[in-house]
């Protein structure tokens, strides 16, 4: 009368046992059978959870259970065990939000979860609710193995197809596999497939070929690429033309690309440029988890006594240094990295495990070397697998307390006693920086904290909002800016001064997302600086090589400037000011004195030598103010909505119709970077001013 509906191993996990109750024992041993009473067993309608099976004894392994109540012993019969994992909320809610996403889209799809937040569970369940086939892609075989390993932990069953851990197995429903070996073996991956979710999808380069497609999941099947996530998704798709992907990451850009996703569900723009995924869908800060006990909490303290300079090195476009330069510097600092590790000994006495990640490999070794040997190891690179796996393990037994390497321990790497983090190497990566801090977050019994000692002045928050972009100079922070045409609090990198006010930010456009009437949401149009397209005078980045309106060729201001200071009649000013004022007409032009009004606006440019250059709008004559407007108008109204902190439609725009009108605009007149003249018989013929110049040459003030 035994049976089972599907064969699942036991193992001291959670699970979710169905149920048949078939009888009861009372205190006094006498035993009741449902049947024999004639009551039919009956399922309960809520399975009965188990953290662990201690209260269970199965006298019939799989197959039944009794479990002791307060009063009673119940027998029962097992229809099914269910492989239960319980989902902190945010995670049902990433799950959640998936689902939602896919319903209504095809289009890619990222969640950020801050590392230690249980990316696994998410995927396990997002598996378990998945009908089809399911592809989990990583870049390293450590990362597909733990993650295999996790999701067999709750009970499941997974493939894993990667070379490096010489298994090829595609027939579960769910493969964990390594990107290197998919797309090696393509022709092993004709099946249908729903969903491929990528972890750690920040290193996702797709090289998207903007004329071919504009996302990572349309990638065109029948166009060569060299990129194998790009190869791997079109041979996908190309199976279903409807696969949905998903990508999961802590840290969302790239250092030299930015944001790896163009929208954010909270309703702003990130990029306006093509991403390796369309949406943010779900994102949950650091803090959060913190606070809530899900991870430990980073005690960042400020007690270096040294620190290593490393300012006058430059990163790469990754925000990686050359490792000869690296060395040259630290060769000359032998003491410095003696009295670190020094430092770092005495602060560790009480600490569990501590991490220290050197610069280059020559750095590791010789931090190694000023550690207890008995109690201290070392991977690098080029330590053998075997050797490095023993050591590793050595190191989560805690028969050594510390691990130096190389940034070889960054991903995939899980040892949550680590209570202290030792960072002696450089870098301009946020994302490496907190995957670095992301090792000693995980919660484990006796751990407190996560000790942080940063000797590398690398000045990273980790609770500061994210811009994003690369940082345009030492003195920028992020500062929030609203916008003034829909209120968007735009994060930008930018300058204030000792009272926090703000000085001056790098923003071009609001982030912010606008819902039309017809449910469409596009992106905001207010920009804060601009490049005007001569042809149609319509607003683009400044850095646009070609209109988005009318697609004619753009300038580069570079190229006229350059030209301009090569011609003998141009003249070019580095604007430093601008002033207004009135023009009188000639009284010796034959008018009534009496009658003579000053109808001109004349404008001067200075530069900060003195040199000026003029010109003059008559505001009697239509097409004359019609040209001002052109020229200055949308400039004067942006100016206007700065000043005034009021909200606008974007498109409204300021218009000047008379010169008392003009004359009051001398506080907010639009100051251009760079005037260019030309020789005009007698005088400079003003033809071009340039605004919100971002170029190689010098602008008025600055050094
Ligand atoms: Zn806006
Ligand atoms: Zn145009």
């Amino acid at each position: 009368m035994w049976t089972r509906k599907r064969s699942v191993s036991i193992s001291p996990r959670r699970f979710e046992i169905h149920l048949a109750l078939l009888g009861a024992q009372n205190q006094t041993g006498r035993t009741f059978h449902f049947d024999q009473v004639g009551q039919k067993p009956y399922t309960k309608p809520e399975p009965i959870i188990l953290e662990s099976h201690p209260q269970v004894a199965t006298t019939k392994p799989r197959a039944s259970a009794i479990i002791r109540l307060s009063s009673f012993t119940v027998y029962c019969q097992v229809i099914d065990y269910v492989p239960h994992f319980q989902l902190r909320d945010y995670q049902q809610d990433a799950v959640a939000a998936t689902l939602a996403h896919f319903r209504k889209s095809n289009e890619s799809a990222v969640i950020v979860l801050p590392t230690g937040a249980g990316k696994s569970l998410v995927i396990a369940e997002l598996a378990r609710l998945a009908r089809r086939k399911i592809l989990v892609l990583t870049h390293v075989k450590e990362l597909v193995e733990q993650n295999h390993q996790k999701y067999e932990s709750y009970g499941l069953t997974a493939g894993i197809f990667s070379a490096g851990l010489k298994q090829k197995v595609t027939h579960h429903q769910v493969t964990f596999a390594s990107i290197q070996s998919v797309a090696r073996n393509l022709d092993q991956f004709q099946h249908e497939y729903s969903l491929i979710i990528i972890d750690e999808c920040h290193r996702v380069n797709l090289e998207i070929n903007q004329n071919t497609q504009t996302t990572a999941g349309k990638a065109n099947p029948t166009t060569p690429t060299t990129n194998q996530y790009q190869q791997v998704i079109a041979q996908l798709t190309h199976t279903n033309p409807n696969i949905k992907l998903l990508g999961l990451t802590a840290t969302p850009y790239r250092l030299g690309l930015g944001w790896i996703y163009r929208r954010h569900y909270r309703g702003f723009v990130r990029s306006e440029q093509p991403r390796p995924f369309e949406h943010c869908i779900y994102e949950l800060p650091l803090r959060y988890l913190i606070k809530r006990g899900y991870l430990t909490e980073p005690k960042l303290v400020d007690a270096t006594v040294l620190q290593y300079d490393f300012s006058s090195l430059n990163a790469n476009v990754n925000g990686e240094y050359s490792p000869s330069e690296l060395n040259a510097l630290l060769n000359k600092h032998h003491r410095v990295t003696k009295g670190i590790v020094e430092q770092v000994l005495t602060l560790s006495e009480d600490r569990q495990g501590v991490m220290i990640f050197a610069a280059t490999v020559e750095h590791a070794k010789e931090i190694y070397s000023y550690l207890p040997e008995d109690r201290s190891a070392l991977i690098i690179g080029a330590t053998d697998s075997q050797e490095r796996d023993q050591r590793i393990q050595d190191f989560k037994d805690r028969k050594i307390k510390y691990l130096v390497n190389v940034s070889v321990l960054t991903t995939g790497f899980d040892a949550p006693h680590v209570d202290m983090i030792a960072i002696l190497r450089p870098t301009q990566s946020v994302s490496l920086y907190q995957q670095i801090i992301g090792r000693g977050l995980r919660l484990s019994p006796n751990k407190h904290d996560c000790l942080v000692m940063d000797y590398t002045g690398n000045e990273f928050d980790l609770y500061q909002p994210e811009v994003g972009e690369k940082k345009p100079n030492s003195q920028s922070k992020p500062v929030q800016v609203i916008c003034p045409a829909c209120q968007f609090p735009n994060v930008f990198w930018g300058i204030t001064d000792d009272d926090g006010d703000l000085i001056e930010h790098y923003g071009r456009r609001c982030q912010g997302l606008v819902d039309h009437d017809n449910g469409e949401r596009t992106q905001c149009d207010y920009r804060f600086v601009f490049k005007e397209c001569p042809h149609c005078n319509s607003e683009n980045d400044i850095a646009a090589r070609s209109c988005t309106t009318c697609h004619k060729v753009l300038v580069d201001p570079d190229d006229m400037l350059k030209k301009a200071l090569q011609l003998r009649d141009s003249k070019v000013i580095r604007c430093s000011g601008v002033s207004l004022n009135t023009v009188t007409p000639d009284p010796r032009s034959g008018n009534d004195p009496e009658s003579i009004k000053p109808c001109k606006l004349k404008i001067t440019y200075h530069d900060e030598d003195g040199a000026e250059l003029n010109e003059t709008f008559d505001f009697s004559k239509p097409n004359q103010v019609h040209t001002f407007n052109q020229l200055f108008a949308k400039r004067i109204s942006r100016n206007i909505l700065n000043k005034l902190n009021e909200v606008s439609t974007p498109n409204h725009t300021y218009t000047v119709d008379t010169l008392e009108q003009a004359l009051k605009l001398h506080l907010i007149f639009p100051k251009p970077d760079f005037v260019i003249a030309k020789k005009d018989k007698y005088y400079w013929k003003i033809k071009n001013r340039i605004f919100d110049y971002e170029g190689s040459y010098r602008k008025a003030e600055q050094l």
